[in-house]
């Protein structure tokens, strides 16, 4: 990973990207009686937290910024070298994110850090632009009853917007190289609470227009926990087919309890890099009392247990959920590794690092 700003000033934007290239994962498993002590070790993975969008926008406090802040500043201390600080979407629709702009600036000043933040449309593409981010996530339901009710657009439609995007990031890298990654995150890909059933056809469909329209990298989202390892396999190896290395992210919610198993499921066919949320929290308007994202310290502890390393330090994971519960008094938060700890036979890993 290179530094910030290749040794510039901690506060020049995008003066270099700090968002490494995701390699897929060639070993598809962790534990085989084939594996040699010489045979290389499975890839690293990348856990971006998304506590700060998909899991704060679920929830109706509005978190004070000092707070927000300081999850940034602990999460990276634990490790963390992704992290979606918020959206820009209208502050009247989502008052708890309005604060991201002034996210981004910080999380900006964090060595390493891709700070990623979510855009739903143009308008929000230029603030994004704007402030320096990383990385614009675009969300592109491939479900089409899901597409009006969250951007009020068809799916087509929102393909036609990335274009737009595009060559607005284009037009505005300038001279300094910068240059703000886009990611489509094909949410609904295995489900919809409003439509039901969403066909493969239809996410390869868009898949293959969202890579047309010119972005850098895609991600398959179960938005509403509708997905089950073996979906998850077939359909990432599907999009793999037609998107390869430019397919980076699994996003899983836990609604169902499948999440950790999708995980799973989706690191088999080669995907490293995984969205979830700090606590769990989060949810889905769509399926009250329904649990949130995965839980970030649960999946580094999955990988870990399979030996493959997130480079996140559990002790500061944990103590940073112990803080966040405080925050969020009242809130339900989830996860199973925060109550029991880390195994006798791993707790002696070096300063706790998963
Ligand atoms: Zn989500």
């Amino acid at each position: 990973m290179p530094p910030l700003g290749g040794g510039t000033s901690k506060k020049s934007f995008n003066s270099a990207n700090p968002c490494p290239p995701v390699r897929r994962n060639v070993y598809n498993f962790a534990f085989n009686a084939m594996a040699t002590r010489t045979s290389p070790g499975p890839k690293p993975v990348i856990i971006r937290e998304v506590g700060l969008r998909d899991g704060l926008q679920s929830i109706a406090r509005v978190l004070p910024t000092a707070q927000k802040i300081a999850w940034i500043r602990e999460a990276h201390a634990a490790g963390q070298r992704e992290i979606e600080v918020g959206s820009f979407v209208p502050p009247r629709l989502l008052p708890q994110l309005a604060d991201t702009a002034e996210l981004v600036a910080y999380a900006k000043t964090l060595p390493d850090l891709c700070v990623s933040v979510l855009v739903p449309n143009l308008k929000g593409a230029q603030r994004a632009l704007e402030s320096g981010a990383d990385v614009m996530l675009l969300p592109l339901s491939a479900s089409h009853a899901h597409s009006l009710a969250n951007l009020r657009k068809t799916p087509d439609e929102v393909v036609q917007e990335i274009g737009r995007i595009r060559a607005a990031r284009d037009a505005s890298g300038g001279s300094t190289g910068s240059r703000c990654l886009i990611e489509v995150g094909i949410s609904t890909a295995f489900g919809c609470t409003l439509q039901g059933r969403v066909e493969p056809a239809e996410v390869l469909r868009l898949l293959q227009a969202a890579l047309d329209a010119g972005v850098d990298r895609v991600g398959l989202a179960d938005t509403v926990g509708y997905a089950d390892p073996e979906m998850v396999r077939d359909l990432f190896e599907r999009c793999l087919r037609v998107a390869g290395d430019r397919l980076t992210c699994g996003h899983f919610h836990d609604t169902r309890g499948l999440g950790m198993a999708n995980v799973y499921a989706a690191w088999q066919t080669g995907i490293t890099r995984f969205d979830a949320c700090l606590g769990g929290i989060g949810g889905c308007p769509h399926a009250p009392g329904a649990s949130g994202n995965v839980a970030t310290e649960d999946v580094a502890y999955l990988f870990a247990s399979m030996g493959v390393a997130s480079g996140l330090d559990f002790h500061k994971l944990i103590a940073l959920r112990a803080k966040l519960a405080q925050w969020l008094d009242g809130e339900t938060l989830y996860g199973s590794l925060w109550r029991a700890g880390l195994p006798k036979t791993m707790s002696a890993a070096p300063a706790g690092k998963l």
